[in-house]
């Protein structure tokens, strides 16, 4: 409307483009995503178009999350909501209702095929079985699929491929910590960039561009510690850590991962459990032991302990680092990740 205006006076043209420009910028989309993967994930899609936040922060575990009056304020403002799903988010519908949020919600893992529970302390005394089913119990089955890269559990039918009886443990029964995988990490873009094009369809073609940088970069990245990984022989790649959080990426790349406590990372493993792990430690001669910076490092270091061996590092399982910790961002974390699992697997 203020184009012929300042067309007349030529001196204004320059002015007037920059008038024209203001209109898309002026009013970020605010997005609120219940943790800070899936936040930075935002970022980097929206670019200086959004204003992201999140509500489990850097740090926080978002198994054990409990919302604060502060962050029903903040989903209150929100106008997209995005979620990991699977769920992951115990504490949300709760949030929503006192939030009152009625927004669009993007469900990052929408189309993934969900690994089930395999592993965890925490079934072990609800399955039902015989107590004595032993320390690795669903481990072996990562150790047997350890160079198979499809997903051959034969649950194609996406979320209700669960036949086993529910749990009486919150959580479902699907593994949520499906941002582990480099290649699941697509779906995750795919869908933040949808759900961004249609909550702000004047800059659906910004975000799809971004995306497509991002996804690029990302298969990068998956693409070099793939050929890293592969540099360590397949039966050295084995692994402790604190809760049952890295199965994606332990079938991704063929690594076991050996938990002290299940899925959710608040469950207490009996005095057995954990005595389980440690022979196991000491009878596969696994020395790469890790601490997790969403988890009590308590039982991570009793293992560690016991069993002669040094915890290798902070391994980033369910939120980002702090800025400037080097996994401040998700592929940072993922290289992080990858560096310290290679630091602590090459002999
Ligand atoms: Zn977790």
């Amino acid at each position: 409307m203020n184009v012929r205006v300042f067309n007349r006076a030529g001196a204004l043209l320059s002015l007037s483009l920059l008038a024209l420009a203001l209109p898309a910028q002026a009013e970020p989309l605010r997005v609120v995503s219940s943790f800070s993967i899936l936040n930075d994930m935002v970022r980097e899609i929206g670019g200086d178009k959004v204003m992201a936040s999140a509500i489990v922060p850097a740090n926080g575990d978002a198994h054990s999350f409990e919302p604060r009056p502060s962050d029903a304020k903040t989903l209150a403002s929100a106008q997209l909501l995005v979620i990991n799903g699977l769920d992951f988010e115990a504490w949300l519908p709760r949030l929503q209702q006192s939030a009152g949020y009625r927004g669009p919600q993007v469900v990052a893992t929408q189309g993934i095929d969900a690994l089930a529970f395999e592993g965890g302390h925490d079934h072990a005394h609800e399955s039902g079985q015989d107590h004595d089913d032993g320390h690795d119990h669903g481990h072996d089955h990562d150790h047997d699929h350890d160079h198979d890269h499809d997903h051959d559990h034969g649950h194609g039918h996406g979320k209700e491929q669960a036949a086993e009886p529910p749990h009486a443990h919150s959580h479902g029964s699907q593994d949520p910590h499906a941002w582990q995988s480099l290649s699941l990490a697509q779906t995750y873009i795919g869908n933040i960039a949808q759900g961004l094009s249609q909550a702000d369809p004047a800059n659906a073609d910004y975000y799809q561009r971004r995306a497509q940088d991002y996804a690029q970069r990302a298969q990068q990245l998956d693409q070099s510690i793939k050929s890293r990984l592969q540099a360590i022989p397949a039966e050295q790649r084995k692994v402790i850590t604190s809760h049952d959080a890295f199965a994606y990426l332990g079938k991704e790349y063929g690594i076991t991962f050996i938990s002290l406590v299940g899925v959710s990372s608040q469950a207490e493993p009996s005095a057995r459990e954990i005595a389980q792990v440690i022979e196991q430690a000491r009878r596969e001669n696994i020395h790469a032991i890790f601490v997790e910076n969403t988890v009590s490092p308590r039982l991570v270091e009793q293992v560690a302990r016991e069993t002669g061996a040094k915890v290798g590092g902070t391994l980033y399982s369910d939120a980002l680092g702090k800025p400037g910790s080097g996994a401040d961002s998700y592929l940072g974390m993922m290289k992080w990740n990858t560096d310290k699992l290679i630091e602590a697997l090459t002999p």
